[in-house]
């Protein structure tokens, strides 16, 4: 597999291109200051009511209406929510795209599964930093980078490829690694992978060990500490150099424990329910519960929500935190900001 950095692009390419940069959320905000900051000219589209207008100001960008910031665009960056975009692209972007402009996506989802089509003479591509928002950002400032995914749908002028890369270099991409897949790559494994192991799998882990302790009668602050914060300590470790890397920190009586517990909750019924979960993505089954869920007022997803933050662990986690003020000290979350 071949890695791209910036001593393998051409920054000028981009820094040639006026961009717009649909949506100022979490990827929104980061990549309209990061392309700022490299020199290249952003526009922030956003709708007139938009509580982000303040924020994007702030930061000193260019703001929008999303028709206006669409017409005067060569590359056309969508970042509103995944579930919006195809009645944004209907109703604000596909009338006023310039015919050869590029449309750029940080995620496979709407083009993948075919909720949104774009003409065939608009370059079709996709710049995925494969972090959260936030993270591209803090990170961009303090001189790094997030590995950064890219991949073209259509070529149309037959430079996509170029300018997906010059993108990603812009926003950092280039400092950390710059991987082309596909469409269809990354949108699947994007979806199994937060759904099973970082975002799902993750969550329903800690939850689950948090909820036996309490139940078992352990205190909630113990079953808190053991079962969430220390995840972080653990995933630090493997992030650094791997799972051995963590083993070799680890006791050896965790260790010991790892090796023949761990198997025995990730047992053969959770490999059958990911195969399933993998197939759901595939099917594009998952994209259209999503899609229905919104249609429909999003109900189902608003009671799941509260179900979570109502939670006990967030109670408990929320006292425990306030007696770590450090941890508030380097927070990369400012929602006044971002
Ligand atoms: P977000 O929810 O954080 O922000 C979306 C922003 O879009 C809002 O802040 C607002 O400024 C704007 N917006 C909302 N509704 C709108 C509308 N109807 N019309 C115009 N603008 C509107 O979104 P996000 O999590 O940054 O996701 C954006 C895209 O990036 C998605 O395709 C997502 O899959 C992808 N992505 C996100 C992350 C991440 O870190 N969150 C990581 C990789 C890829
Ligand atoms: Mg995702
Ligand atoms: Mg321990």
């Amino acid at each position: 597999m071949k890695v791209f950095y910036d001593q393998d692009a051409d920054l000028s390419i981009i820094q040639g291109k006026v961009v717009a940069v649909i949506g100022y959320g979490s990827q929104g905000h980061a990549h309209a200051n990061n392309l700022n900051d490299s020199g290249v000219e952003v526009v922030v589209g956003l709708r007139a009511d938009s509580p982000s207008r303040g924020k994007a100001e702030k930061a000193g960008l260019a703001v929008a209406a999303v028709p206006d910031a669409v017409a005067r665009a060569d590359v056309v960056m969508v970042l509103a929510p995944d579930e919006k975009q195809p009645a944004l692209f209907e109703s604000d972007i596909a009338p006023h795209l310039a015919p050869g402009a590029a449309l750029a996506f940080a995620h496979g989802f709407s083009i993948h599964f075919g909720f949104i089509k774009p003409k065939a003479d608009n370059d079709v591509f996709m710049v995925a930093p494969k972090g959260p928002g936030h993270l591209v950002r803090s990170t961009f400032t303090a001189g790094g980078g997030v590995p950064t995914l890219i991949a073209v749908q259509q070529d149309a002028g037959g430079r996509a490829r170029d300018i997906a890369l010059s993108y990603a270099c812009a926003n950092g991409g280039g400092r950390a690694g710059v991987i082309e897949t596909t469409f269809r790559e990354e949108t699947e494994t994007d979806l199994f992978g937060e759904q099973t192991v970082l975002c799902g799998g993750a969550t329903a882990l800690a939850l689950a060990g948090f909820e036996t302790l309490v139940e078992a009668g352990y205190s909630p602050e113990m079953a808190y500490f053991e079962c969430l914060h220390e995840l972080k300590l653990i995933v630090d470790l493997i992030y650094e150099g791997g799972i051995s890397n963590m083993r070799y920190s680890i006791s050896n009586t965790a260790e010991f424990g790892d090796l023949t517990r761990g198997p025995r909750i990730v047992n053969d019924a959770t490999r059958a329910e990911m195969k399933r979960i993998l197939e759901e993505v595939q099917s594009g089954k998952f994209a259209k519960e999503w899609m229905e869920e919104n249609r429909s007022g999003g109900k189902k997803f608003q009671r799941l929500r509260d179900r979570g933050r109502a939670h006990p662990v967030e109670t408990v986690g929320e006292k425990l935190r306030a007696m770590m003020p450090w941890i508030q000290a380097g927070k990369v979350v400012d929602k006044s900001l971002n």
